[in-house]
Protein backbone atom coordinates (compact mmCIF):
# COMPACT_ATOMS: atom_id res chain seq x y z
CA UNK A 1 0.00 0.00 0.00
CA UNK A 2 1.42 3.57 -0.89
CA UNK A 3 2.36 5.91 1.62
CA UNK A 4 0.69 9.40 1.96
CA UNK A 5 2.10 11.34 -0.56
CA UNK A 6 4.30 14.36 0.07
CA UNK A 7 3.27 17.65 -1.31
CA UNK A 8 5.95 19.21 -3.04
CA UNK A 9 7.68 21.97 -2.03
CA UNK A 10 10.29 23.34 -5.15
CA UNK A 11 13.76 24.16 -4.31
CA UNK A 12 16.21 24.49 -6.91
CA UNK A 13 18.83 22.02 -7.05
CA UNK A 14 22.42 23.44 -7.16
CA UNK A 15 24.53 20.32 -6.43
CA UNK A 16 25.13 16.69 -7.53
CA UNK A 17 23.20 15.72 -4.14
CA UNK A 18 20.35 18.01 -4.34
CA UNK A 19 19.60 17.13 -8.05
CA UNK A 20 19.78 13.37 -7.03
CA UNK A 21 17.65 14.38 -3.66
CA UNK A 22 15.30 16.51 -6.07
CA UNK A 23 14.56 13.67 -8.58
CA UNK A 24 14.03 11.19 -5.27
CA UNK A 25 11.20 13.09 -3.79
CA UNK A 26 9.82 14.77 -7.01
CA UNK A 27 5.89 13.89 -7.60
CA UNK A 28 6.23 12.50 -10.93
CA UNK A 29 8.34 9.28 -11.22
CA UNK A 30 11.52 8.74 -13.93
CA UNK A 31 12.00 12.01 -16.44
CA UNK A 32 9.48 12.04 -18.33
CA UNK A 33 5.77 13.53 -18.05
CA UNK A 34 2.46 13.70 -20.32
CA UNK A 35 0.64 16.72 -19.75
CA UNK A 36 -2.65 16.12 -20.63
CA UNK A 37 -4.62 19.48 -20.80
CA UNK A 38 -8.45 19.08 -21.39
CA UNK A 39 -8.55 22.24 -23.22
CA UNK A 40 -12.53 22.36 -22.74
CA UNK A 41 -15.13 20.03 -21.11
CA UNK A 42 -17.24 20.80 -24.37
CA UNK A 43 -17.80 18.39 -26.71
CA UNK A 44 -19.93 18.25 -30.09
CA UNK A 45 -20.83 14.77 -30.07
CA UNK A 46 -22.81 12.89 -27.79
CA UNK A 47 -20.90 9.19 -27.67
CA UNK A 48 -22.92 7.18 -25.82
CA UNK A 49 -20.00 5.39 -23.42
CA UNK A 50 -18.65 8.65 -23.47
CA UNK A 51 -16.14 8.27 -20.18
CA UNK A 52 -15.67 11.53 -19.26
CA UNK A 53 -19.38 11.21 -18.83
CA UNK A 54 -19.37 9.68 -15.73
CA UNK A 55 -19.69 10.97 -12.32
CA UNK A 56 -21.02 13.71 -14.88
CA UNK A 57 -17.93 15.69 -15.72
CA UNK A 58 -18.47 15.71 -19.32
CA UNK A 59 -19.73 19.88 -20.12
CA UNK A 60 -19.76 20.39 -16.42
CA UNK A 61 -16.61 22.77 -17.11
CA UNK A 62 -16.37 25.02 -20.51
CA UNK A 63 -12.93 26.42 -21.50
CA UNK A 64 -9.41 26.54 -19.56
CA UNK A 65 -10.15 29.24 -16.79
CA UNK A 66 -6.56 29.71 -15.95
CA UNK A 67 -4.10 31.61 -17.25
CA UNK A 68 -0.87 30.96 -19.47
CA UNK A 69 0.86 32.65 -17.19
CA UNK A 70 -0.62 30.06 -14.07
CA UNK A 71 0.47 27.64 -16.62
CA UNK A 72 4.30 28.74 -16.98
CA UNK A 73 4.37 29.00 -13.18
CA UNK A 74 3.53 25.50 -12.85
CA UNK A 75 6.09 23.95 -15.64
CA UNK A 76 8.61 26.11 -14.32
CA UNK A 77 8.10 24.89 -10.52
CA UNK A 78 7.22 21.17 -11.44
CA UNK A 79 8.26 20.23 -14.66
CA UNK A 80 11.54 22.04 -15.28
CA UNK A 81 13.73 18.53 -14.83
CA UNK A 82 11.30 16.47 -17.01
CA UNK A 83 10.99 16.04 -20.98
CA UNK A 84 7.24 16.94 -21.36
CA UNK A 85 5.12 16.06 -23.63
CA UNK A 86 1.36 17.52 -24.03
CA UNK A 87 -1.87 15.91 -25.10
CA UNK A 88 -4.68 18.59 -25.72
CA UNK A 89 -8.03 16.26 -24.34
CA UNK A 90 -11.32 17.08 -23.35
CA UNK A 91 -14.57 17.32 -24.02
CA UNK A 92 -13.24 17.71 -28.11
CA UNK A 93 -9.95 20.16 -27.64
CA UNK A 94 -10.08 21.49 -30.90
CA UNK A 95 -13.24 23.40 -29.48
CA UNK A 96 -10.80 25.66 -28.06
CA UNK A 97 -8.16 26.30 -30.52
CA UNK A 98 -6.94 29.21 -29.44
CA UNK A 99 -5.52 28.11 -26.47
CA UNK A 100 -4.00 25.05 -27.82
CA UNK A 101 -2.32 27.48 -30.70
CA UNK A 102 -0.83 29.62 -27.52
CA UNK A 103 0.47 26.37 -25.59
CA UNK A 104 2.58 24.47 -28.45
CA UNK A 105 3.51 28.67 -29.38
CA UNK A 106 4.41 28.93 -25.94
CA UNK A 107 6.78 25.52 -25.53
CA UNK A 108 8.22 24.81 -28.81
CA UNK A 109 10.54 22.69 -27.60
CA UNK A 110 7.73 20.28 -26.33
CA UNK A 111 6.04 16.98 -28.21
CA UNK A 112 2.40 17.47 -28.51
CA UNK A 113 -0.72 14.82 -29.23
CA UNK A 114 -4.11 15.40 -30.01
CA UNK A 115 -6.51 13.59 -29.16
CA UNK A 116 -9.70 14.26 -31.29
CA UNK A 117 -13.27 12.87 -32.18
CA UNK A 118 -11.59 13.87 -35.97
CA UNK A 119 -14.66 16.00 -37.03
CA UNK A 120 -13.02 19.37 -36.62
CA UNK A 121 -9.84 18.45 -37.91
CA UNK A 122 -9.95 20.55 -41.08
CA UNK A 123 -10.30 23.85 -38.66
CA UNK A 124 -6.82 23.47 -37.67
CA UNK A 125 -4.18 24.87 -39.41
CA UNK A 126 -1.31 23.60 -41.48
CA UNK A 127 0.91 25.01 -38.47
CA UNK A 128 -0.32 23.08 -35.94
CA UNK A 129 -0.73 19.95 -37.83
CA UNK A 130 3.01 20.20 -38.44
CA UNK A 131 3.66 19.98 -34.93
CA UNK A 132 1.83 17.22 -33.71
CA UNK A 133 3.50 13.71 -33.03
CA UNK A 134 0.35 11.90 -32.98
CA UNK A 135 -3.19 12.41 -33.25
CA UNK A 136 -5.53 9.94 -31.53
CA UNK A 137 -8.43 9.73 -33.58
CA UNK A 138 -11.98 8.00 -31.79
CA UNK A 139 -13.60 6.06 -34.01
CA UNK A 140 -15.30 2.35 -32.81
CA UNK A 141 -14.85 -0.34 -35.75
CA UNK A 142 -16.73 -0.01 -38.98
CA UNK A 143 -19.36 2.32 -40.37
CA UNK A 144 -22.43 0.79 -38.91
CA UNK A 145 -20.66 0.45 -35.35
CA UNK A 146 -19.65 3.94 -35.10
CA UNK A 147 -22.68 5.63 -36.64
CA UNK A 148 -24.68 3.83 -34.01
CA UNK A 149 -22.54 5.02 -31.19
CA UNK A 150 -21.38 8.44 -32.53
CA UNK A 151 -24.20 9.27 -34.65
CA UNK A 152 -25.68 8.89 -38.39
CA UNK A 153 -22.62 9.51 -41.16
CA UNK A 154 -19.68 10.13 -38.48
CA UNK A 155 -17.61 7.25 -39.56
CA UNK A 156 -17.79 8.61 -43.23
CA UNK A 157 -17.13 12.57 -42.06
CA UNK A 158 -14.10 11.42 -39.54
CA UNK A 159 -12.55 9.25 -42.96
CA UNK A 160 -13.11 12.60 -45.21
CA UNK A 161 -12.04 15.05 -42.47
CA UNK A 162 -8.79 12.61 -42.53
CA UNK A 163 -7.83 12.47 -46.09
CA UNK A 164 -8.11 16.62 -46.18
CA UNK A 165 -5.55 16.94 -43.17
CA UNK A 166 -3.28 13.77 -43.44
CA UNK A 167 -0.79 15.64 -46.00
CA UNK A 168 -0.71 18.33 -43.39
CA UNK A 169 -0.13 16.25 -39.87
CA UNK A 170 3.65 15.41 -39.33
CA UNK A 171 3.14 12.99 -36.83
CA UNK A 172 1.32 9.15 -36.53
CA UNK A 173 -2.31 9.16 -36.74
CA UNK A 174 -3.57 6.24 -34.37
CA UNK A 175 -7.30 4.72 -34.74
CA UNK A 176 -8.43 5.22 -30.47
CA UNK A 177 -10.98 2.25 -30.62
CA UNK A 178 -12.97 1.78 -27.32
CA UNK A 179 -14.22 -2.16 -28.26
CA UNK A 180 -17.91 -1.61 -27.01
CA UNK A 181 -19.84 -3.29 -29.28
CA UNK A 182 -20.29 -7.83 -30.07
CA UNK A 183 -20.76 -6.33 -33.63
CA UNK A 184 -17.04 -5.08 -33.82
CA UNK A 185 -15.31 -7.73 -36.26
CA UNK A 186 -12.10 -9.07 -37.35
CA UNK A 187 -12.96 -7.39 -40.88
CA UNK A 188 -13.43 -3.94 -39.42
CA UNK A 189 -10.38 -3.62 -37.10
CA UNK A 190 -8.17 -4.81 -40.14
CA UNK A 191 -9.98 -2.15 -42.21
CA UNK A 192 -8.77 0.66 -39.59
CA UNK A 193 -4.96 -0.39 -40.34
CA UNK A 194 -5.20 0.07 -43.69
CA UNK A 195 -5.99 3.54 -43.08
CA UNK A 196 -4.14 4.39 -39.78
CA UNK A 197 -0.39 4.64 -38.96
CA UNK A 198 -1.41 2.43 -35.91
CA UNK A 199 -4.78 1.00 -34.08
CA UNK A 200 -4.90 1.20 -30.55
CA UNK A 201 -7.67 -0.60 -28.88
CA UNK A 202 -9.44 -0.93 -25.47
CA UNK A 203 -12.27 -3.01 -23.64
CA UNK A 204 -14.44 -0.85 -22.61
CA UNK A 205 -15.19 0.13 -18.91
CA UNK A 206 -18.71 -0.72 -19.03
CA UNK A 207 -21.23 -3.62 -18.69
CA UNK A 208 -20.90 -5.43 -22.08
CA UNK A 209 -19.64 -8.86 -20.93
CA UNK A 210 -21.96 -11.60 -21.09
CA UNK A 211 -20.75 -15.13 -21.54
CA UNK A 212 -21.14 -14.78 -25.37
CA UNK A 213 -19.45 -11.03 -25.62
CA UNK A 214 -16.56 -12.84 -24.13
CA UNK A 215 -16.23 -15.71 -26.27
CA UNK A 216 -17.29 -13.33 -29.46
CA UNK A 217 -14.06 -10.77 -28.32
CA UNK A 218 -11.73 -13.75 -28.09
CA UNK A 219 -12.27 -15.32 -31.39
CA UNK A 220 -11.69 -11.79 -32.57
CA UNK A 221 -8.41 -11.58 -30.58
CA UNK A 222 -7.63 -15.02 -31.69
CA UNK A 223 -7.82 -13.55 -35.41
CA UNK A 224 -6.09 -10.24 -35.23
CA UNK A 225 -2.99 -12.47 -33.17
CA UNK A 226 -2.61 -14.72 -36.55
CA UNK A 227 -2.48 -12.00 -38.80
CA UNK A 228 0.05 -9.88 -36.62
CA UNK A 229 2.30 -13.27 -36.60
CA UNK A 230 1.29 -13.90 -40.30
CA UNK A 231 4.18 -12.10 -41.59
CA UNK A 232 8.09 -11.10 -40.43
CA UNK A 233 8.92 -8.34 -43.31
CA UNK A 234 5.78 -5.90 -42.45
CA UNK A 235 4.12 -4.51 -38.87
CA UNK A 236 0.52 -5.54 -38.43
CA UNK A 237 0.37 -2.03 -36.01
CA UNK A 238 -2.28 -3.04 -33.34
CA UNK A 239 -0.41 -1.10 -30.46
CA UNK A 240 -1.22 -3.10 -27.71
CA UNK A 241 -0.29 -6.74 -29.37
CA UNK A 242 3.01 -4.90 -30.47
CA UNK A 243 3.03 -4.02 -26.88
CA UNK A 244 2.87 -7.14 -25.42
CA UNK A 245 4.94 -8.88 -27.84
CA UNK A 246 7.38 -6.10 -26.86
CA UNK A 247 6.69 -6.91 -22.93
CA UNK A 248 7.05 -11.51 -23.69
CA UNK A 249 10.50 -10.44 -25.49
CA UNK A 250 11.62 -8.08 -22.87
CA UNK A 251 9.88 -7.83 -19.73
CA UNK A 252 12.13 -5.28 -18.24
CA UNK A 253 10.87 -2.65 -20.96
CA UNK A 254 7.58 -3.47 -19.78
CA UNK A 255 8.73 -2.03 -16.11
CA UNK A 256 11.32 0.57 -17.18
CA UNK A 257 9.22 3.97 -17.75
CA UNK A 258 6.67 3.16 -15.28
CA UNK A 259 8.86 2.43 -11.68
CA UNK A 260 7.62 -1.17 -12.46
CA UNK A 261 4.23 0.20 -12.42
CA UNK A 262 1.19 -0.06 -14.79
CA UNK A 263 1.97 1.13 -18.07
CA UNK A 264 -0.63 3.41 -18.57
CA UNK A 265 0.97 5.84 -16.39
CA UNK A 266 -1.43 6.85 -13.74
CA UNK A 267 1.00 5.89 -10.78
CA UNK A 268 3.82 7.71 -12.55
CA UNK A 269 3.63 10.16 -15.21
CA UNK A 270 0.62 11.60 -16.20
CA UNK A 271 -0.98 14.81 -15.28
CA UNK A 272 -4.85 15.63 -16.27
CA UNK A 273 -5.37 18.73 -15.81
CA UNK A 274 -9.11 19.99 -15.71
CA UNK A 275 -9.85 23.72 -17.57
CA UNK A 276 -9.89 24.87 -13.87
CA UNK A 277 -7.03 23.68 -13.22
CA UNK A 278 -7.22 21.08 -10.78
CA UNK A 279 -5.14 17.77 -11.58
CA UNK A 280 -6.00 13.64 -11.14
CA UNK A 281 -3.96 11.12 -12.95
CA UNK A 282 -6.71 9.19 -14.23
CA UNK A 283 -9.10 10.95 -16.72
CA UNK A 284 -11.87 9.02 -16.04
CA UNK A 285 -12.04 9.57 -12.72
CA UNK A 286 -11.58 13.39 -12.04
CA UNK A 287 -14.96 13.13 -10.32
CA UNK A 288 -13.80 11.24 -7.11
CA UNK A 289 -11.96 13.82 -4.74
CA UNK A 290 -9.72 11.19 -3.32
CA UNK A 291 -8.11 11.07 -6.64
CA UNK A 292 -6.99 15.10 -6.53
CA UNK A 293 -3.41 15.11 -7.31
CA UNK A 294 -2.54 18.92 -7.30
CA UNK A 295 -3.93 22.19 -8.82
CA UNK A 296 -2.42 24.54 -11.81
CA UNK A 297 -3.89 27.85 -9.76
CA UNK A 298 -2.36 27.09 -6.55
CA UNK A 299 0.82 25.84 -8.24
CA UNK A 300 0.81 22.29 -6.01
CA UNK A 301 1.28 18.68 -6.78
CA UNK A 302 2.06 15.91 -5.26
CA UNK A 303 2.61 11.54 -5.95
CA UNK A 304 -0.08 10.33 -7.66
CA UNK A 305 -2.92 8.90 -5.37
CA UNK A 306 -3.95 6.11 -7.59
CA UNK A 307 -1.04 3.13 -6.70
CA UNK A 308 -0.91 -0.41 -6.56
CA UNK A 309 -2.84 -1.82 -3.33
CA UNK A 310 -2.76 -4.98 -1.42
CA UNK A 311 -6.28 -5.72 -1.77
CA UNK A 312 -5.42 -5.99 -5.95
CA UNK A 313 -4.66 -9.09 -7.79
CA UNK A 314 -1.88 -8.49 -9.81
CA UNK A 315 1.42 -10.04 -8.04
CA UNK A 316 0.00 -13.56 -8.39
CA UNK A 317 -1.42 -13.26 -11.61
CA UNK A 318 0.01 -14.69 -14.39
CA UNK A 319 0.12 -11.81 -16.62
CA UNK A 320 1.50 -9.86 -14.20
CA UNK A 321 5.48 -9.71 -16.05
CA UNK A 322 3.40 -7.97 -19.02
CA UNK A 323 0.10 -6.77 -18.40
CA UNK A 324 1.59 -4.96 -14.95
CA UNK A 325 -1.69 -4.15 -13.73
CA UNK A 326 -3.52 -3.10 -17.19
CA UNK A 327 -6.49 -0.34 -15.64
CA UNK A 328 -5.90 1.26 -12.51
CA UNK A 329 -9.23 3.07 -12.48
CA UNK A 330 -10.42 -0.83 -12.85
CA UNK A 331 -8.94 -2.44 -10.19
CA UNK A 332 -9.30 0.55 -7.64
CA UNK A 333 -12.94 0.13 -7.78
CA UNK A 334 -13.44 -3.57 -7.64
CA UNK A 335 -10.76 -4.55 -5.57
CA UNK A 336 -9.75 -1.17 -3.17
CA UNK A 337 -13.42 0.68 -3.19
CA UNK A 338 -15.09 -2.87 -3.10
CA UNK A 339 -17.32 -2.49 -5.72
CA UNK A 340 -18.70 -6.11 -6.26
CA UNK A 341 -20.91 -5.44 -9.21
CA UNK A 342 -18.25 -4.07 -11.10
CA UNK A 343 -15.85 -6.48 -10.44
CA UNK A 344 -17.75 -8.76 -11.64
CA UNK A 345 -19.29 -7.59 -14.36
CA UNK A 346 -16.02 -5.29 -15.71
CA UNK A 347 -12.93 -6.27 -14.16
CA UNK A 348 -12.80 -9.22 -14.13
CA UNK A 349 -14.10 -10.20 -17.48
CA UNK A 350 -11.37 -7.42 -18.89
CA UNK A 351 -8.61 -9.33 -16.97
CA UNK A 352 -9.72 -13.17 -18.37
CA UNK A 353 -9.50 -11.34 -22.35
CA UNK A 354 -5.97 -9.90 -21.29
CA UNK A 355 -4.99 -12.94 -20.18
CA UNK A 356 -6.50 -14.95 -22.94
CA UNK A 357 -4.69 -12.19 -25.44
CA UNK A 358 -1.32 -13.50 -23.73
CA UNK A 359 -1.82 -17.35 -23.69
CA UNK A 360 -2.97 -16.69 -27.39
CA UNK A 361 0.46 -14.95 -28.57
CA UNK A 362 2.09 -17.54 -26.47
CA UNK A 363 1.30 -20.15 -29.36
CA UNK A 364 3.02 -17.89 -31.87
CA UNK A 365 6.29 -18.51 -29.92
CA UNK A 366 6.82 -14.03 -29.39
CA UNK A 367 10.71 -14.58 -29.27
CA UNK A 368 11.16 -17.01 -32.36
CA UNK A 369 9.48 -14.59 -34.38
CA UNK A 370 10.98 -11.15 -33.01
CA UNK A 371 14.17 -13.03 -33.65
CA UNK A 372 13.23 -13.39 -37.85
CA UNK A 373 12.12 -9.73 -37.74
CA UNK A 374 14.97 -7.22 -39.72
CA UNK A 375 16.34 -4.10 -37.45
CA UNK A 376 13.62 -1.38 -38.60
CA UNK A 377 11.19 -3.57 -37.14
CA UNK A 378 12.40 -4.73 -34.36
CA UNK A 379 12.92 -0.71 -33.42
CA UNK A 380 8.99 -0.86 -33.89
CA UNK A 381 8.42 -3.48 -31.33
CA UNK A 382 10.77 -1.98 -28.87
CA UNK A 383 10.29 1.45 -29.19
CA UNK A 384 7.87 2.70 -30.96
CA UNK A 385 6.85 6.23 -29.78
CA UNK A 386 2.76 5.61 -29.77
CA UNK A 387 3.64 3.32 -26.73
CA UNK A 388 4.45 6.78 -24.82
CA UNK A 389 1.03 8.37 -25.52
CA UNK A 390 -1.34 5.13 -25.23
CA UNK A 391 -1.71 2.57 -22.03
CA UNK A 392 0.04 -0.25 -24.34
CA UNK A 393 -2.28 -2.76 -22.59
CA UNK A 394 -6.21 -2.84 -23.75
S1 LIG B 1 -4.76 -9.45 -16.04
FE1 LIG B 1 -5.79 -8.30 -14.40
S2 LIG B 1 -5.07 -9.22 -12.48
FE2 LIG B 1 -3.68 -9.87 -14.13
S3 LIG B 1 -1.97 -8.38 -14.04
FE3 LIG B 1 -3.48 -7.67 -15.57
S4 LIG B 1 -4.83 -6.27 -14.45
FE4 LIG B 1 -3.72 -7.49 -12.91
S1 LIG C 1 -6.17 2.53 -18.34
FE1 LIG C 1 -5.30 4.03 -16.89
S2 LIG C 1 -5.87 6.05 -17.71
FE2 LIG C 1 -7.20 4.51 -18.71
S3 LIG C 1 -9.05 4.46 -17.44
FE3 LIG C 1 -7.66 2.86 -16.68
S4 LIG C 1 -6.50 3.84 -15.03
FE4 LIG C 1 -7.45 5.46 -16.22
Amino acid sequence: MHSTPLVFHPTRPHTDQAVTQYAERHPIVGSRVELQLLTTLRCNLKCTYCSIAEGEVLESQGNVSYSLAQLDTFITTHLSQHDVYVTFYGGEPTLNKSFMQDVMQAYPHFRFQLQTNGTLLDKLPSSMLARLSNVLVSIDGGEKVTDGFRGAGLYQRVLSKLAQTREHIAGSITARVTWSSDEISFDELDNLSKTFDYVYFQFVAGEAYTTAAIEGRKAVLAQLIARFFASTDTLYPFIPLMGCVRNKVMPQRAAELYDGKTQCRVSTHILNVMPDGKIYPCPDMMYLPEMLQGDLVNNWLQASPLQPHPNMPCETCAAYTWCRGNCMKNLYLAYVKGDQKYRQNVTDPICELVRFMGEEIDKYHPKAWFAQLPLALRKQITDCEVYEYVEIMP
